[in-house]
């Protein structure tokens, strides 16, 4: 028997959520024009008496783009530090939450009192789903405090009643060693993280004497865990059968998706504070949710007080796995598929990193290890005309002889795949790093 930790909404039918969000959007919104001067010039042109009855409706209202946030943001005064969309007063802010931009200054966040609370609620409904309870000693991963990652999700964790170690910023030799001595049950780490974890758990737990109690793993921060052989390489390297991925948007809540004990595609999980849509990228025209579908996901805070955002483009794009669960939640589960601000041009054509990460992880299963990491010669690099540079590790079997051969059946089957040329090369096993918070598929090559 399931049981959830917020039972009447998560067991609601969908469109029966819609409506009772529509009605907590439409109070928001009459108020929202007067609270924040960006949204005072984002909705000037909104009819005065609209009125949000139903999902639908929230289609007459423009988006909000990260560029608006970050426009908003360098209008910051010292009377509103977070900028024209700062909808409360400096007085009443109690914290501040960076984004992890890869380029230029972060986006900052700001929270009330009432809104740490809304987080810490979602978040804590997100590894309730993931099947973190009382009980259970989290080893936290995450370094730093201030991004979406660090204080809401130790929050959310200490909300459920879980002890949390927070060792996220120590040497790894020293994580391991403690989260033994600690009884560690539960860790949450970026997918690239908990796999350098999973190469090394054995051998610590040798040293130290202690057996491993851990039961499960949380991934978050980065893409991933949907990729079988990385689940499966984790599964086996920690030996325990207990993984869940996680996904969510410091912009919006830092935690909203997670899987259920199916472990297939994440549920919603904040549709008490924040409204949901599918749109077509391209022309942004609203999408049904229905299994199989894809498109970007939108979001819409309306419990959310100091920064609030109304269709907020999250450039996550998803595909809806399903609209039903044998665990009896109704939100929608899905996968993310790869983030706008990945995306490549390949001769004219786009292409996730994702998806060449996936296919060859998959296809090359047992004879490399299943991480990828793809070169761009300058950050904002988008368009190739040549080989794309891909990086892979050798697995064990592998040896160096043998390497060139495999590279060239790698740039085969990707260009057979999806027809796009990459230039592979296969590197020793470790030589691709393994951080500990948002690991990008992508890197610049330096100089
Ligand atoms: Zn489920």
């Amino acid at each position: 028997m399931t049981d959830y930790w917020n039972p009447e909404l998560e067991t609601l039918p969908w469109s029966k959520v819609e409506r009772w969000q529509a009605a907590r959007v439409a109070e928001m919104l009459a108020a929202l024009r007067r609270r924040s001067r960006l949204y005072a010039r984002l909705h000037a042109g909104v009819p005065e008496g609209f009125v949000v009855r139903a999902a639908a409706d929230l289609a007459a209202l423009p988006f909000t783009l990260k560029d608006d946030l970050r426009a908003a943001q360098e209008a910051a005064s010292d009377a509103e530090p977070f900028g024209k969309n700062q909808a409360v007063a400096q007085a009443d802010i109690v914290q501040a939450i960076s984004s992890s931009g890869t380029t230029g200054r972060p986006l900052y966040y700001a929270l009330t009192a009432r809104d740490v609370e809304v987080f810490s609620d979602a978040i804590a409904n997100v590894w309730y789903t993931a099947g973190i309870r009382k009980g259970d000693i989290v080893a936290h991963l995450v370094g730093l405090p201030m991004v979406a990652g660090g204080l809401p999700y130790a929050d959310g964790f200490r909300r459920i009643g879980a002890t949390l170690c927070w060792l996220g910023g120590f040497p790894t030799e020293r994580i391991l060693r403690e989260m033994r001595h600690l009884r560690v049950t539960t860790l949450l780490a970026t997918t690239s993280f908990a796999l350098h974890l999973a190469e090394k758990w054995d051998e610590v737990g040798r040293e130290t004497g202690i057996a491993s109690r851990l039961q499960k793993v949380l991934g978050g921060g980065e893409p991933g865990l949907a990729q079988p052989e990385l689940r499966r390489r984790i599964v086996e390297g920690l030996a325990l059968g207990h993984v869940r991925e996680t996904m969510g948007l410091g912009d919006v809540i830092p935690s909203m998706w997670g899987e259920c004990e199916a472990q297939d595609g994440m549920h919603f999980n904040a549709q008490r504070y924040v409204m949901l849509e599918l749109v077509d990228p391209d022309s942004g025209e609203t999408l049904p949710w229905r299994a199989g579908a894809t498109g970007e996901i939108v979001y819409t805070t309306f419990a959310r007080e100091a920064t609030p955002v109304v269709r907020y483009r999250s450039r996550d794009h998803a595909e809806v796995v399903a609209m039903k669960c044998a665990c009896g939640r109704t939100s929608p589960r899905i996968r993310c598929i790869g983030r706008t601000d990945d995306m490549l041009i390949y001769k004219g054509m786009n292409v996730f990193p994702t998806a060449i990460r996936d296919l060859v992880v998959e296809r090359f299963a047992g004879r490399i290890e299943p991480l990828l990491r793809l070169w761009k010669a300058r950050r904002e690099q988008v368009r190739f005309d040549d080989a794309i540079e891909v990086d892979v590790e050798a697995s064990a079997v592998i040896d160096h002889a043998a390497r060139a051969a495999l590279a060239r059946e790698i740039e085969e089957v990707v260009r057979a795949q999806l027809q796009v040329r990459v230039a592979a090369t296969v590197l020793d096993r470790g030589g691709l790093p393994r951080g500990v918070y948002k690991n990008s598929i992508v890197a610049v090559r330096e100089g």
